[in-house]
């Protein structure tokens, strides 16, 4: 895996200090010298400290919704970071400012945005529905924004913040904004914009973004899309490891007013890469500001002056837009067999639990994320078992599995033949998001499989 990092490692290093050398040598400060031998031990402790972690690489985790960047975006944030660029103004970063709106254009047309619409990436997907949500709040002051009970929870926090009302739609049992109570909302005339979610963080439903924006268009309101999870996944919206629905509605992003979409989580690329993007490119004007020390290189625009953080990594842009350039955009090349892969694992996945008799599933997956459980006649049993095998597969020194697990309405599990004897219960969750999850969801299965009978018979321990 870190074969091509250790190859052009040095490359990527000494294509910048040969960049620094072609400037008149000058003295480092003595203050910056480290002592002998001091970075080899400290560096040894650092490793060391390092290797706490869970094994976020290996297929065998597939807890959350992390995994490390390819070597490609590591090698183009350290060559950047070496220079530290800030993409908040053009002469914080010429290139890497240039990068990034190249890297937002290829954006763009993924979601099939207007080629003029406005967009910038952010340090994540918080700050980026931020500014979404503060738009919107702009051009809908004094309207509630509605989001279904299933959206990520930075939807309702930010609401607060902004000091907008937030109403929470509730959701169906696939996971989905029920949209019969969202145009009742509509209706009543007291809601200007709709979140809809494009891959929820717990189990990966898409609302049904098409409905949504028919009724938003005919109500008056703007619809942001959340997809800052399955955003990627509109790359293979003609293939057929989609569903139909979920091709459709990934499709129907290009009918809304605004996307958000995370390449730290999908793109490959390392923490500190979100994105927004803006059909209407004048709601620039919102951001309208005057800054007396920075922008002073030239007329064209800042990205400065169209977000709301200020500093921000040019070396993110750099890593992605190098990325794009050996791995793209594409169905069939770059970064859709990447994704495909994670899907094909998730149906995998989902067919041999579907199969077993003790196992149930939460629901189809929609695109790679897999919740199911241990199937028991009560809730209370489901979550007891839920938490043994979650804790006895990751604490198994021998042949440890990491999942995570995701808390349900109970009444979901009823029409499995589980009794609501509580009002949560906890399941068993799976992030399958790497494409070597492929491979590995027969060792996850029979792993599964091992320890719920020795739970079963032993008890949790
Ligand atoms: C991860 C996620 C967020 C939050 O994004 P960060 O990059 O973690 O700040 C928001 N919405 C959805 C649907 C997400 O999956």
């Amino acid at each position: 895996m870190h074969d091509e990092l250790l190859e052009y490692l040095s490359d990527a290093v000494r294509g910048i200090a040969d960049w620094e050398a072609s400037w008149e040598p000058f003295e480092r400060h003595p203050s910056l010298a480290i002592p002998h031998g001091a970075l080899q031990d400290a560096l040894a402790r650092y490793i060391e400290r390092l290797r706490g972690n869970y094994p976020f690489f290996h297929p065998r985790y597939a807890g959350q919704m992390l995994k490390p960047p390819h070597p490609v975006a590591a090698l183009g944030y350290l060559a950047a970071m070496l220079i530290n660029p800030n993409n908040h103004a053009l002469d914080g970063g010429p290139p890497t400012s240039a990068m990034e709106k190249e890297v937002v254009a290829s954006l763009t047309s993924l979601f099939g945005f207007p080629s003029d619409a406005l967009g910038h990436l952010t340090s994540s997907g918080t700050i980026a529905n931020l500014e979404a949500l503060w738009v919107a709040r702009e051009l809908h002051p004094g309207k509630a924004i509605a989001y279904s009970r299933d959206a990520h929870y930075t939807h309702e926090r930010m609401c607060a913040v902004l000091g907008v009302e937030g109403r929470a739609v509730p959701a169906t049992a696939r996971g989905e904004m029920d949209v019969s109570v969202l145009e009742q909302e509509l209706r009543a005339g007291t809601v200007g914009t709709v979140v809809a979610t494009a891959g929820t963080t717990g189990s990966g439903a898409l609302d049904d973004i098409g409905a949504i924006a028919d009724l938003c268009n005919e109500h008056g309101a703007r619809v942001h899309v959340d997809a800052a999870y399955g955003g990627f996944f509109r790359l293979l919206r003609h293939s057929d490891v989609l569903t139909q629905p979920t091709a459709e509605r990934l499709g129907a992003i290009e009918r809304c007013d605004s996307v958000v979409v995370d390449p730290h989580k999908h793109g490959l690329q390392p923490y500190g890469c979100g994105a927004i993007l803006f059909r209407d490119a004048s709601v620039g004007r919102f951001y309208k500001h005057d800054s007396p020390y920075t922008y002073f290189t030239s007329d064209e625009l800042h990205l400065g002056e169209i977000s709301l953080e200020c500093s921000r990594a040019g070396a993110a842009a750099g890593a992605l837009w190098l990325t794009l350039q050996v791995l793209p955009l594409e169905a069939d090349r770059g970064l859709g067999p990447v994704l495909a892969a994670t899907r094909t694992a998730a149906t995998t996945f989902a067919r041999l639990l579907d199969q077993h008799p003790d196992f149930g599933l939460l629901r189809e997956p929609a695109l790679d994320i897999v919740a199911f459980f241990p199937h028991a006649r009560h809730a209370s049993e489901v979550d007891r078992l839920s938490a043994s095998l979650f804790a006895n597969l990751m604490n198994d020194a021998d042949d440890p599995i990491f999942l995570s697990v995701l808390k349900v309405d109970s009444r979901l599990l009823e029409k499995q033949g589980v009794e609501a004897d509580v009002a949560t219960t906890r399941i068993l969750r799976s992030v399958l998001m790497k494409p070597e999850h492929e491979r590995e969801v027969l060792h996850l299965m029979s792993r599964l499989d091992d320890q719920l009978r020795a739970t079963s018979r032993g008890g949790s321990k």
